[in-house]
């Protein structure tokens, strides 16, 4: 009984540690696998991960890196995006998506969000078009994808390359495609709390597109064809051995942890229903994996606390949106993007990893209850 009520009184935000457990014996055979090989750069569970996570996300090719940032960034570079171009991609997301466009010399242009699902707001797109813009970055943010019809269309009309941040939506959906597979690159982190998580950071990009899968390759190696030449300029971005055999794990069960999500999703949304709160909207045409479950509360930073004192963890994603970032003030942006400003005063992020009990999404949902009443 104590230890249920302790199991109770602390709930993280994110548990790797039920999940280690569940999982126990088969990840540490492949490390230990790794280690009795001693090929820690670039060995076979490098390759084997990056053609099942390709098949897994539907494309012909994936490139794995050392983690998601780089992806975008490589996956940028290899479409030929540097300085003086400008790349459209919204400005609530994490910082990452805009700072991999800043990497590579060019200009981040912000959209404000969608008022229900967060995601970039496609009727502002091409409202941001000048003759410098080269690409649309749209984030599949908390793990939904945003509308990437409307995305492909605008993005055909005026011959713009789309590159997917797809960091927090491993698996996800979008009219039955995969995500990842829409853009001609899209970016993915294996950061330890994502969906597919590393034990350390890791990442991949995915393509369909042979020269960018070539290129990207050659890129995070720096640039070479074989050893020690050097066909073009190249950086050391690669995914380690021992952080591909653990994926190749991990990625047999994916597909039931993310349904896991979707469950636990529907059911905080049906507790929370009565509730001053507003819960996730779900895009119809979309999949959500629920990599975060954002409520929009009043008193958020008051409930924060409660919560907090009764031993329930939540995040905020993210209390700074992208422009108001100190990084960013070299850009003097003058521009507001009152969606995102708002929001960033009101999301909360309640736990939802695939391990979550009933019991723990019961207690969480009676204790915001508590706060309101
Ligand atoms: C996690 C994340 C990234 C960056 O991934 P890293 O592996 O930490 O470099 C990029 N974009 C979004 C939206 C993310 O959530």
């Amino acid at each position: 009984m104590v230890s249920f009520i302790n199991h109770m009184r602390n709930i993280p935000l994110v548990d790797l540690k039920v999940q280690y457990r569940n999982i126990q014996a088969e990840i540490d055979s492949s490390i230990r696998q790794v280690l009795n090989s001693t090929h820690f750069i670039l060995g076979q569970e490098v390759d084997a991960f990056e053609k099942n996570f390709a098949k897994y996300c539907e494309v012909l090719y994936c490139v794995g890196m050392d983690n998601g940032s780089s992806a975008l960034e490589l996956g940028l570079r290899a479409l030929g995006i540097k300085e003086g171009d400008e790349v459209i991609t919204p400005v609530n997301s994490f910082i990452a998506s805009s700072a991999a466009i800043s990497f590579v010399g060019a200009l981040p242009v912000w959209v404000d969000c969608n008022r229900e699902t967060y995601n970039i707001d496609v009727s502002q797109i091409e409202g941001k078009i000048t003759k410098r813009t080269k690409a649309i970055m749209p984030v599949h943010l908390y793990g939904q994808p945003a509308n990437m019809d409307e995305i492909g269309k605008i993005a055909k009309k005026y011959k713009l390359f789309v590159i997917e941040d797809a960091c927090q939506a491993h698996g996800a959906r979008y009219k039955k495609k995969r995500v990842g597979s829409f853009g001609e690159v899209a970016a993915f982190s294996f950061y330890p709390g994502k969906n597919l998580g590393a034990f350390g950071d890791a990442g991949a990009l995915t393509t369909n597109n042979i020269d960018i899968f070539q290129k990207t390759k050659g890129m995070r190696n720096y640039g070479q064809s074989k050893k020690y030449y050097h066909e073009y300029w190249g950086y050391n971005r690669r995914l380690d051995t021992i952080q591909a055999a653990i994926l190749d794990v991990k990625l047999t069960y994916l597909d039931q942890w993310n349904k896991k999500r979707r469950e636990h999703a529907r059911i905080y949304t049906k507790l929370l229903k009565n509730t001053p709160v507003v819960t996730p909207f779900e895009d119809p045409d979309g999949e959500h994996v629920y990599h975060l479950y954002v409520i929009r509360a009043k008193r958020r930073n008051q409930l924060r606390e409660f919560l907090l004192t009764k031993g329930i963890e939540v995040g905020i994603h993210y209390p700074i949106p992208i422009h108001f970032q100190k990084a960013y003030n070299y850009l003097k942006m003058r521009e507001h993007f009152p969606n995102a400003e708002e929001f960033s005063k009101e999301v909360i992020s309640l736990p939802i990893y695939p391990e979550l009990t009933l019991q723990q999404i019961t207690y969480i949902c009676d204790e915001i209850k508590t706060f309101y009443s």
